[in-house]
C-alpha cells in the first residue's frame, strides 16, 4: 500500500469520525427544535432521513460494483494526469483551496443554472426549514456521481496535491455542514470572519426562495469566488428569508423532493414542439420556457429592479 493511499484512508477514518460527531449533533438539534423549541417538521426530517439512506445504499452498491467513488479516490488517480507537478509546501495549500474552491463555485453554479443538474440539486434545497439534516439532504447522484470529478478530478488535473484535496475536501463536507446548523440554535452575526468566511447565515440566504436572494452565495468556506463571479448576496433586514424551492413541492414525500424536478422536464420535453427546444428545456436555467414568461432567476430579478 503506498503513502497515498495510507493518507487517504486515515483521513477517512477522521472523516468517519467527523460524519458521526456531526450525525449526533444533528440528532441532538432535532430533539432541541422538536421537544423544547417545538418548531422541528418531523415529516421533512423523515423525507431527509430516507435520503441519506438511499445515499449509503447506493454508495454502498457501486462499491461493490465498481469500486468506490468519491473525490479522493478521483483526486488520486487524475493526479497522475496533472498540467504540472506541485509538492506540499504551504503555498501550494493556498493554491489548492483557491483551486477546489473555484471548482466547488462552478459545480455549484451550474447546478442551479442548468435545468437538468437543478434536477438532482433541488433535493438539498426543497426543506423549508434549515437543521443540521438539510446538510446531509443530498441527491445520490449528486454526492456519487458528480461531485467527486469537479472536487477530486478537475483540482488534481490543475496540479493540486492529493494530500491537499483530501485535507481541503475533509474541511469542506465539515464547514458545509455546519453552514446548515439551525437557525434557532445559531442566531447572531459572526463579526468579522463573515467578511471573509461563508457563515450559517449567508448559507441560509442562499436555500432561500425570495427572488431577491436567488443564486447566490455558492461557495462553502470562503467568499473569494462569490466575490469574483459578484454572487455575494448578504442578509437584508427587511426581507427575512424563506426557505425552500418556488415549485409547489410536497417536502414530507421523498419522491416528490428527489424527482418531482425530473417529472417535471420530461413534461416540458414532450411538449416542446422542435429539437431545438427539447434541448433548451435541459440545458437552460430552471423557469426557462418556449411558451409564456419565462420565471429564471435573473428574469424575475430584472423584474424586481424595474418595479
Ligand atoms: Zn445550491
Ligand atoms: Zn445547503
Amino acid at each position: 500500500m503506498n503513502s497515498l493511499t495510507q493518507f487517504q484512508l486515515s483521513t477517512g477514518k477522521i472523516l468517519g469520525l467527523l460524519f458521526i460527531a456531526t450525525l449526533l449533533y444533528g440528532i441532538s438539534e432535532f430533539v432541541y427544535l422538536k421537544f423544547i423549541k417545538k418548531v422541528a417538521k418531523s415529516k421533512e426530517y423523515g423525507t431527509t432521513f430516507i435520503a441519506i439512506i438511499v445515499l449509503i445504499l447506493v454508495a454502498v452498491l457501486v462499491s461493490q460494483t465498481y469500486g468506490r467513488i468519491n473525490t479522493a479516490i478521483i483526486g488520486i488517480w487524475a493526479s497522475k494526469y496533472s498540467l504540472f507537478q506541485t509538492d506540499l509546501s504551504w503555498y501550494w495549500w493556498i493554491y489548492g483551496l483557491v483551486v477546489y474552491e473555484f471548482f466547488y463555485w462552478i459545480q455549484h453554479w451550474l447546478a442551479h443554472k442548468v435545468r437538468l443538474l437543478w434536477c438532482i440539486h433541488s433535493p438539498h434545497h426543497a426543506p423549508e426549514s434549515m437543521n443540521m439534516f438539510v446538510g446531509f439532504n443530498h441527491s445520490f447522484l449528486e454526492s456519487i456521481f458528480y461531485m467527486p470529478f469537479f472536487l477530486g478530478f478537475f483540482p488534481a488535473i490543475c496540479g493540486v496535491r492529493p494530500e491537499i484535496i483530501i485535507v481541503v475536501n475533509i474541511l469542506d463536507t465539515v464547514y458545509g455542514s455546519f453552514l446548515h446548523i439551525s437557525d434557532h440554535v445559531l442566531k447572531g452575526r459572526l463579526k468579522f470572519i463573515e467578511k471573509f468566511l461563508q457563515t450559517p447565515i449567508y448559507h441560509r440566504i442562499h436555500h432561500a426562495q425570495n427572488v431577491a436572494y436567488m443564486d447566490t452565495n455558492y461557495t462553502s468556506i470562503t467568499l473569494l469566488w462569490d466575490y469574483v463571479f459578484k454572487t455575494f448576496q448578504p442578509l437584508k433586514s427587511s426581507l427575512p428569508i424563506q426557505y425552500g424551492i418556488t415549485r409547489d413541492v410536497n417536502t414530507e414525500s421523498f419522491k416528490d423532493t428527489h424527482f418531482g424536478e425530473f417529472r417535471l422536464l420530461w413534461e416540458d420535453i414532450k411538449n416542446a414542439k422542435t429539437l431545438k427546444e427539447k434541448f433548451q428545456y435541459i440545458f437552460m436555467p430552471p423557469g426557462w420556457t418556449s411558451v409564456g414568461e419565462l420565471q429564471t432567476a435573473s428574469y424575475l430579478k430584472q423584474k424586481l429592479v424595474d418595479i
